[in-house]
């Protein structure tokens, strides 16, 4: 048997995410996402499974529980991507705008781990996981940050996939710095904010002066880091000598007392 559609509707947003739009009609209606989930009988434990992907069943029962048309259901979710844009694009929301969740929007270009800005209210977009001294960010840190972030988008959009490697180099480069594991396009979609501002802030800084000069920022360098270095730059030899002499002369100028602090 059909449920009987809900007796309250709300209409999607522009930008608006399936999920989102899902969360406001079950509060529409007064209850939870789990709740709508299991009256129109969807079998997934999160509305977020269905940004990506909607079958043509689970659209027409969302649409008639929402007295839509099927097509609208389908045009919340995220549109089919190139391999590039996928590995840029999150899962799961790990960024926000503050003003527009309070009132209960989601939006898809808060997934895409360029987006800086909300584009609908221009509030700089934070961190799922921000901790309160998180305002404390520099506005230096910010700024170049946010020029990382557009470049990352012209990479991710360029046919050319030479602009994405070097801004993915420069990304696992600051995560060597960082001793930061894990996949560099994993980085720029983190849900902590120093470690996705830091990775977005060397792509800049590696566009407007040679890498090699980003080691400047770097404190000393562990086992790990060394294989990330070599890693992120086992094809050029020369600049990975440059880094690596750079990042020697300062972890020895910083002294013992850095070192002993670093344990
Ligand atoms: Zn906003």
């Amino acid at each position: 048997m059909k449920p009987h559609p809900l007796p309250k509707t709300v209409a999607p947003l522009p930008d608006e995410l399936l999920s989102g739009w899902f969360s406001r009609l079950a509060a529409a209606n007064y209850c939870d996402d789990a709740e709508l989930l299991a009256h129109i009988k969807i079998d997934t434990a999160h509305g977020t499974a269905l940004d990506f992907s909607v079958d043509a069943a689970t659209a027409e029962k969302i649409a008639n529980a929402a007295r839509v048309d099927p097509d609208v259901v389908r045009s919340l979710t995220f549109p089919a991507m190139t391999p590039r844009e996928a590995s840029l694009t999150a899962q799961m929301p790990f960024q926000h705008c503050l003003q527009c969740s309070r009132e209960g929007l989601s939006l898809r270009h808060w997934r895409r781990a360029w987006a800086f800005d909300c584009q609908v209210c221009g509030t700089r977009l934070v961190q799922t996981l921000g901790k309160p001294g998180d305002e404390q960010i520099s506005e230096k840190l910010i700024y170049r940050a946010r020029r990382g972030a557009g470049m990352l988008e012209c990479a991710a959009r360029s046919r050319s996939p030479k602009q994405l490697r070097r801004a993915m180099r420069a990304v696992a480069f600051a995560m060597s710095l960082k001793t930061f594991r894990g996949d560099p396009s994993f980085a720029v979609q983190n849900p902590r904010s120093e470690v996705r501002l830091f990775c977005l802030a060397a792509i800049a800084a590696a566009r407007s002066r040679p890498l090699a000069k980003a080691a400047i920022v770097s404190h000393s360098i562990d086992d790990y880091a060394r294989v990330a270095l070599l890693r992120a730059f086992e094809k050029e030899p020369r600049l990975l000598a440059a880094v690596d002499h750079i990042a020697q002369r300062r972890a020895r100028s910083a002294g013992p007392m850095t070192a002993a602090s670093r344990n």
